[in-house]
């Protein structure tokens, strides 16, 4: 009797290539071979910078050690100017606090990422915290609670507010580039990008937050309209509409890469400096 092959189960191999992609990335590789046909191809047309976003790379904190100039490129997320923002969703201006902003989001359907998800999850913490963390988007837990970061990934957040920092989880904000978690935990894409993005620099003009944290490289190159590797950017202060982001390592990532704990307690350090947080009297985070 013959047996039929076992079919390749697509979602197996799309999430094993995408691990391995994120990990070559955050290893700091800028891209894959490609073949010389595929060169030939018409290239996709790219927005071009903004006066404001010009403005951005060229104020950047003298603290900098690394210049992005070269590299940096407009992501096709790129946000514009804060009344281009508004212009894109009438009415957002109008929300002035947190829970407006809140209810003007209500049961958004402006991507494809509704289609899936059980909760918006909108963000947490202290609606004038002087940190905000931002991440890239929910997971399965988050999905299921509405609530960013409760998961294993969200655990090690905590541990670092809190271990590491020795402030409180709720003394914070936090939340993501994109409110609703992609399927199968895949990255979000530029249009579900684009469309969450007018929340959530709405979000941190409410907050106001003296530092933004970036976790992992969609928050970092949504926060700043680049493309840079993640591991390039963490540990060098950028600035993102006149607020300091300290680009880092993702949790998740962490939970792969152990060893690279002790890069996110270095950058943490520089964030409590910043801040004016005395050193934690229970060290760094586990
Ligand atoms: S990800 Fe953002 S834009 Fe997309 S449906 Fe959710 S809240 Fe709306």
């Amino acid at each position: 009797m013959s047996t039929r092959p076992t079919e390749p189960n697509h979602n197996i191999i799309l999430a094993t290539l995408r691990d391995y992609v994120e990990q070559i990335v955050e290893e700091g590789l800028d891209g894959l071979p490609i073949s010389p046909a595929s060169l030939q191809r018409e290239p996709s047309p790219r927005p071009a910078a903004t006066p404001r976003e010009s403005e951005d790379a060229s104020t950047r904190p003298p603290t900098a050690a690394r210049s992005e100039t070269s590299e940096a490129q407009a992501a096709p997320s790129a946000a514009g100017t804060a009344a281009a923002l508004f212009a894109v969703y009438p009415g957002l201006e109008k929300t002035a606090n947190l829970a407006e902003l809140r209810a003007f989001i209500g049961d958004c359907q402006r991507c494809k990422l509704a289609k899936s998800r059980t909760h918006l999850v909108f963000g947490v913490g202290n609606p004038k915290a002087r940190l905000m963390f931002v991440g890239e988007g929910p997971g399965a837990d988050e999905d299921a609670q509405g609530e960013p970061f409760v998961g294993r990934a969200g655990q090690l957040l905590t541990d670092i507010i809190e271990r590491g920092m020795g402030i409180s989880r709720a003394d914070v904000y936090i939340c993501n580039v994109v409110k609703c978690r992609p399927p199968e935990n895949r990255k979000p894409e530029p249009s579900e990008i684009a469309a969450c993005q007018p929340f959530l620099w709405h979000q941190i003009e409410l907050v106001r937050p003296q530092v933004i944290v970036a976790l992992g490289s969609v928050a970092a190159q949504a926060l700043l309209a680049v493309k840079t590797p993640i591991s390039r950017m963490r540990g060098v202060w950028h600035q993102a509409r006149g607020t300091m982001v300290m680009p880092t390592f993702h949790p998740a990532y962490l939970l792969r890469n152990p060893a690279d704990k002790r890069l996110v307690w270095s950058d943490v350090q520089e964030v409590m400096k910043v801040l004016g947080l005395p050193a934690a009297k229970r060290g760094r985070p586990r």
